[in-house]
């Protein structure tokens, strides 16, 4: 475990609130209550929302924008963008459209972030 007290920032809104975490897990310097949550969770696991693209045939473009359904380990993020590029898809394919389900066994699922229509 890193000495404390630990400063981080807060990435939860644009603020981007210094934060201080004690050696009792007291946080110190949010102007809000997602401040301790994030520093907490950050030192414990940190996680992040995940977006890629897929390839894609039959269609105009050849990426298809996907996103992960939930956050995700930020040590989890290289299998899962190494995954990604193993996948092809086929127009036509509709925004919120499940792409893969519990991506590899994580409990998170891979959605379409956009409409990609035929040729
Ligand atoms: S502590 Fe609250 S106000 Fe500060 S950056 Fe985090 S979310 Fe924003």
């Amino acid at each position: 475990m890193p000495n404390r007290p630990i400063s981080l920032t807060c990435i939860m809104c644009p603020r981007g609130c210094t934060l201080t975490v004690d050696e009792n897990n007291v946080v110190t310097g949010h102007k809000c209550g997602r401040g301790p949550k994030y520093a907490i969770s950050e030192l414990a696991e940190p996680k992040r929302e995940l977006a890629t693209t897929v390839r894609l045939v039959n269609s105009a473009f050849r990426r298809l924008p996907v996103k992960v359904s939930g956050e995700v380990s930020k040590e989890q993020i290289p299998a899962i963008m190494a995954y990604s590029n193993t996948i092809t898809v086929q127009a036509p394919v509709k925004m919120g459209d499940v792409i893969v389900k519990n991506v590899l066994n994580l409990g998170v699922d891979l959605i379409a972030t956009c409409d990609m229509h035929l040729k």
